[in-house]
Parts: C-alpha cells; sequence; structure tokens
C-alpha cells in the first residue's frame, strides 16, 4: 500500500505560512527574472491564471482583481520542502521524496485505518510547517497519485467528487461502484505518466477518462504507444509495476540521488557523490535544452541505524542567473557541502535536485549583455561554454559516464548568494527560515 502526500500550491503555500496578507486572496509565485507565473493560489487558479503563463499577460489583474505576485523564494522553498519531508517521514516505514512537495509513503503492513492516519498526517504537517497538504492512497504508486488527485480537486472544487473524499482520499475503501464514478470523472490527462502528447493522442482516439483508459486493451496500447503506458495501465488497474524509488521523472526538477554503498563520514566522500550528481544532474537538463535557477543538496543519515547520531542537512542555492553549465552547477553543489557538512556523523545517502528549471532559450534576453560571473580571478565577462558543454556530453556518450568531468570547482556559496541580485526578483520575500537577519518579526 502506498501513500502520496503533496503540498497544495507548494511555493505560494510557503508565502503565505510567514504573509497572512496574502491568504484567502489571487497569489502568483514568479520565476527567476519574474517571467512567468510558476505557482498559482486557488484563487488565482479561479481567474484564469494559467502555469507558466508570462506575467505580462496577468499584470491587469493586479489592478482589475487583486492579483499579488510575489518571486520565487527557492530557499524558502527548499528549506520548507525538507521541514515537510521530515514531518511526514514519521508516518511510515519508508519514505521516497519525488519532488520538492511530494514523496510516496510504503505503508506495507500497516493496520489500521488509513484514512485516520492520513488525516492526523495532514492535521501535523499543517501545525507543525504551517503547509496544507493531500494525501492519496492506493495499491500502486500511479493509483495514489491519482488519489491524491482526486482528494486535492474535492478539496478545490466542490461536486467535482464526493466530498469525503476531500483532503484524504483512500481508493482502496471505496466500493467498486463508487471507483468506477471517480474514474469515470477524471480526464485521462492527469494520470500520472500520461504527458500532454500522449494525453492529446489518446483523447483524439476516444479515450477521455481513466475510466476509458483501464478498459483499453494493454497489448494494443503497448503497441500504439509505449510499454510505459502499459505498465500506467496496470497500476491502474491494481497491479503494482513501480516499486519504492522506481518512478518516472518528474516534470518540474530534475533529481539525482542515491544511496551509498558504505556509510561515508568524511567531507571528501560527499564532495565527490555530490559532485557527480550535479554533473549528471546537469546533463538531463541540456538533454532536455533546460536551465535551473536553484539547486537543492541534501545528505542524511541512517534512521535505521538507530545508534548514530543522526544529521540530515539540505540547502537549496539560488544560482547567480539560470544555468545548464556544469560547472557552475558543481560548484554551487560542492560549496553547499562544505557548508552543511559537519564530521562524526555516517552519512548513507545523498541527492541533488535541480529547481526552478525554465527553456535555456529564455535566458538569451537582454541580461547576458552586462551579465558577469566572478571566479578566483575577479569579476570578468561570462564567456559562452554551451560548446564545451555539449562536447562534454558527446565525449561521454561514446566514451561511458564521467569520462569527462568537472574536476574543480570555483562558484563558492557566498558568491552565489551575494551575487544573486543578477537575477531580477523585485518582489521576494524574506529567507525567513534560514537567515538569521530575515527572521520574521513579531510585534506584542
Ligand atoms: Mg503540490
Amino acid at each position: 500500500m502506498f501513500a502520496l502526500v503533496d503540498a497544495n500550491n507548494m511555493y505560494v503555500s510557503c508565502e503565505r505560512v510567514f504573509q497572512p496578507r496574502l491568504c484567502g486572496r489571487p497569489v502568483v509565485v514568479l520565476s527567476s527574472n519574474d517571467g512567468a507565473c510558476i505557482a498559482r493560489s486557488n484563487e488565482a487558479k479561479d481567474l484564469g491564471v494559467k502555469m507558466a503563463q508570462p506575467w505580462f499577460q496577468v499584470r491587469h489583474l493586479e489592478r482589475s482583481a487583486g492579483l499579488l505576485a510575489v518571486s520565487a523564494n527557492f530557499e524558502l522553498y527548499g528549506d520548507m520542502s525538507s521541514r515537510m519531508m521530515a514531518v511526514v517521514a514519521r508516518f511510515a516505514p519508508r519514505q521516497e521524496v519525488y519532488s520538492i512537495d511530494e514523496s510516496f509513503l510504503d505503508f506495507d503492513g500497516v493496520r489500521g485505518d488509513l484514512v485516520g492516519i492520513g488525516r492526523d498526517l495532514r492535521a501535523t504537517v499543517l501545525m507543525e510547517t504551517g503547509l496544507p497538504t493531500s494525501v492519496g492512497f492506493g495499491p500502486t504508486k500511479t493509483l495514489a497519485k491519482l488519489a491524491n488527485h482526486i482528494a486535492k480537486t474535492a478539496d478545490r472544487k466542490p461536486g467535482s467528487y464526493p466530498g469525503h473524499l476531500s483532503q484524504v482520499c483512500n481508493l482502496v475503501t471505496l466500493s467498486e461502484a463508487d471507483r468506477l464514478k471517480a474514474f469515470a470523472a477524471t480526464e485521462v490527462g492527469n494520470v500520472w505518466g500520461v504527458g500532454r502528447k500522449i494525453g492529446a493522442r489518446l483523447v483524439e482516439g476516444g479515450v477521455r477518462t481513466v475510466l476509458d483508459l483501464v478498459r483499453c486493451d494493454v497489448a494494443t496500447l503497448r503497441r500504439q504507444f509505449s510499454v510505459v503506458l502499459e505498465k500506467t495501465v496496470l497500476e491502474l488497474r491494481g497491479t503494482s509495476c513501480l516499486s519504492m524509488d522506481e518512478a518516472p521523472a518528474a516534470k518540474q526538477q530534475i533529481l539525482v540521488s542515491r544511496s551509498f554503498g558504505k556509510a561515508v563520514t568524511d567531507v571528501a566522500g560527499i564532495v565527490e557523490a555530490v559532485s557527480e550528481f550535479a554533473s549528471r544532474a546537469a546533463e538531463s537538463l541540456r538533454l532536455q535544452e533546460g536551465a535551473a535557477g536553484a539547486i537543492n543538496v541534501f545528505f542524511t543519515t541512517s534512521p535505521f541505524r538507530q545508534n548514530d547520531r543522526q544529521h540530515s542537512p539540505s540547502v537549496t542555492v539560488p544560482l547567480i542567473r539560470p544555468t545548464s553549465d556544469s560547472r557552475h552547477l558543481v560548484g554551487a553543489a560542492v560549496a553547499a557541502v562544505h557548508r552543511l557538512f559537519r564530521p562524526g556523523f555516517n552519512y548513507v545517502k545523498a541527492g541533488v535536485m535541480l529547481v526552478d528549471l525554465q527553456p535555456a532559450g529564455q535566458r538569451q534576453g537582454k541580461l547576458d549583455l552586462f551579465s558577469v560571473v566572478s571566479d578566483a580571478a575577479g569579476e570578468r565577462p561570462e564567456r559562452d561554454r554551451s560548446a564545451l558543454m555539449a562536447t562534454m556530453d558527446e565525449l561521454n556518450r561514446r566514451f561511458g559516464r564521467s569520462s569527462v568531468h568537472i574536476g574543480s570547482a570555483s562558484t563558492s556559496a557566498h558568491d552565489t548568494d551575494e551575487r544573486s541580485w543578477a537575477t531580477r526578483q523585485e518582489r521576494r520575500s524574506p529567507r525567513f527560515t534560514t537567515r538569521w537577519d530575515e527572521m520574521p518579526m513579531v510585534r506584542a
């Protein structure tokens, strides 16, 4: 049995925890350089603001509808994410962090009222972090994802699904008839693993809802689409094909993490692992022609080694400007490790997550002409390294992974932080939870 726990409108919710003036009003979070809406409150969704819609297209709603916009604050979101994940992890024997605001829990062998546990989990996360979440339970990961979608939608749009499925939904406890009704009420594009392209092709072929999809012949789907879609349908029918730590890639971030063969106790070991993960993440990023605005780095001890002291640091570092350059990404990751590492712990797992992803093309604006990077030699104009990166990727493809890699890193945490002015973030909120001088003030 799996659960998927997902924060509702994560970035907006993080902002609201510290700025009550944003509650109950339409709010959007803008990407770095304040170009596009990357998160929307329910009220903003109701105004018709679309995901990734350019800010200039909706700006008029500031006056006409009271729309509020804030600049993305990934340092805050990353920290809130680790707090939320730590609370969620207490509720099941195993957790798989899937994205900045989603994690799967493995409830195998757990008895009792799962919906009750889900409500308790939800209330605890809300109390300890201020973040509202939705919880979906299902016998497969794809069904847990679907249950989560139902829980969230039932909460946001009363009438879309039966009210008792709102916030926490367990598909297993539904009667067969109710389950089919829920399947029939869900568009096929909302299924995990069905992308926009495949979704459109399915609809063209008359497969509009989840119910239509589960009734398809899997052999035909495999022939006309892919093995992946076949697996998805099997999962929707209750046959588990994806175990923990096995999942299609999330769309809005790139996560590379791994458990170590044996515990790592020295900073050099963590640096080595994190450098490799950052390089690999950068490679995937370039493959999808994207750029990242921030990088999250984490490493952790094992909660199962109960005699060990526990330490699970995590930090999200905003980059000078969005990049897919391995040197910058590895540099920022390594600097973060040095900032977080403490001796005396047995670390068993590390990872790197690239967030605030955007198309690489967007970077070629006016800003690029004047932008500079700092290195040991001081400031100098940034040279275009895309040819170098392409060559590196080609060599690694031909001669095997990591044939060519980044040997040293020049970006320090100090640089990336102090110089974040290079990214336009006129409306960024304070980094409430990670900076002493930006802590919230209470006047009594
Ligand atoms: Mg979410």
